[in-house]
């Protein structure tokens, strides 16, 4: 069960409410996001109309919802509204337009980086994406650029006003990367780093949550409740592909995942036909499909010259090729009612 508090309320209505589920016996978990404070109700079984009528009747209670999935706080039944995650005045995600943000896999230098965001943002991305931090399968291969790439990425954003997206690897990095990111990327391989999460909960940097590997549905958004519960209430979710017996792409996109988690959850999501395919000719195609499916926003990557990339230069578009990407996704966006944000009133202004 979750109790939801008034806007208004005064720390003491919310603290009477807290004390009298406490004194009936269940054990609460306390979130309180940058603009709301709820109530997690843990071990409610029997009489929960009872309690729910009883909790409704204090003056600092907005709603009482009974919640039957095991994620609670994430589940659509907690919240009747979408969740729109507010990166600045400009990009809100999960607010009825399309996204794009788009950028390399990995900050290489300077120069490719900041040529890659006037590019991106030309053709029409409203975010920077590129990692300073890498998970990397093999030790030997290139773990990131570390501090020097965020403020790499800090360059571009001042230049190009894009909001940066980016990965954070290790609790320890966390007070320096959310100095520089406008957005935690958790990767794959750490949906259920559940140290990271709890940390991550903590920042009042929105933050994207990329599906594991092997993750079921439930599972990720479990993994969301780990930031929600804590108190980060701006999570976003990445569909980015999982493994199946496919091998014939990187990953397999699951394209279903866009509908399912729009029905089980109130959180944005975002689809990543780069890792989904891994595979430069099949990027643009899914991205076509991922916002036919619902997307709120496409995640792409962009290299000057993706033959010489660092890393992922497999599935990473050229300049012109992600042009056409921008092309062939505006009309889609258009069609189900969901523009290219880009398109739309908004101006990202450097
Ligand atoms: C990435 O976005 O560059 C990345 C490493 O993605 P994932 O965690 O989905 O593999
Ligand atoms: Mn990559």
């Amino acid at each position: 069960m979750i109790v939801v508090i008034k806007a208004g309320a005064s720390p003491q209505q919310a603290q009477e409410v807290i004390d009298k589920i406490v004194a009936m016996g269940y054990s609460v978990n306390v979130s309180q996001g940058a603009e709301r404070l709820i109530i997690g109700v843990l071990g409610v079984r029997d009489n929960k109309d009872v309690l729910a009528a009883q909790l409704g009747g204090f003056a600092g209670v907005e709603r009482v919802m009974p919640i039957s999935k095991s994620y609670k706080l994430v589940s659509r039944e907690g919240a009747p509204t979408d969740t729109i995650v507010r990166i600045n005045d400009k990009v809100e995600i999960g607010a009825g337009l399309v996204h794009v943000i788009a950028g390399p896999c990995t900050v290489e230098g300077s120069e490719m980086l900041i040529e890659t965001a006037h590019w991106v943002k030309r053709c029409g991305a409203t975010l920077l994406r590129g990692g300073a931090y890498k998970p990397s399968t093999s030790p030997y291969s290139f773990q990131g650029m570390g501090k020097e790439g965020l403020e790499i990425l800090a360059e571009a954003r001042a230049q190009t006003g894009l909001p940066i997206v980016t990965e954070v690897l290790d609790p320890r990095d966390v007070p320096l990367v959310e100095r520089f990111a406008d957005i935690l990327q958790i990767g794959a391989r750490n949906m259920q780093n559940f140290n990271l999460l709890k940390e991550l909960a903590k920042t009042r940097k929105p933050v994207m949550l990329k599906r594991g590997l092997s993750a079921t549905i439930e599972e990720w958004l479990l993994a969301a409740e780990y930031l929600y519960a804590g108190g980060n209430h701006d999570v976003i979710l990445c569909e980015r592909g999982i493994r199946t017996f496919e091998t014939a792409t990187r990953n397999t996109l699951d394209l279903n995942a866009v509908p399912l988690v729009k029905s089980l959850t109130h959180l944005p999501i975002v689809v990543d036909p780069s890792h989904g395919t891994g595979k430069w000719d099949l990027v643009t195609p899914m991205a076509r499909a991922g916002v036919a499916a619902g997307a709120d926003a496409i995640m792409i990557e962009v290299h000057p010259r993706p033959s010489d990339a660092l890393k992922d230069g497999f599935e990473s578009l050229t300049f012109d090729n992600f042009a056409t990407l921008m092309d062939q996704v505006r009309p889609i966006a258009r069609a189900v009612g969901r523009p290219v944000a880009s398109d739309a009133t908004l101006v990202i202004e450097a």
